[in-house]
């Protein structure tokens, strides 16, 4: 297989993690080790696209807690997702 670029652990970049207590976090660096007892005890699962315009549409904010990166930075919605009901 080929190695990825630059996110750890083979994540992309744009991807955003979040965690069954709602802590939010960024793939590229503010991740915790998948696999590992924080990883599998708070419960982290990717925040899809799906999710996240989920979100966006009802108010809601994402970021990472590390970075504050925004979805729209690290995950780029399609601007008629957003807008779509
Ligand atoms: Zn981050």
């Amino acid at each position: 297989m080929a190695t990825n670029a630059t996110p750890r652990f083979g994540l992309k970049a744009h991807q955003v993690f979040w965690s069954e207590q709602g802590s939010i976090v960024c793939a590229s660096s503010h991740i915790p080790y998948p696999g590992s007892d924080t990883w599998i005890w708070e419960r982290w699962e990717e925040i899809t696209p799906a999710d996240m315009v989920e979100i966006d549409r009802q108010g809601g904010r994402v970021a990472c807690e590390g970075c504050g990166k925004e979805p729209s930075r690290i995950a780029r919605l399609n601007p008629s997702e957003r807008t779509k009901r």
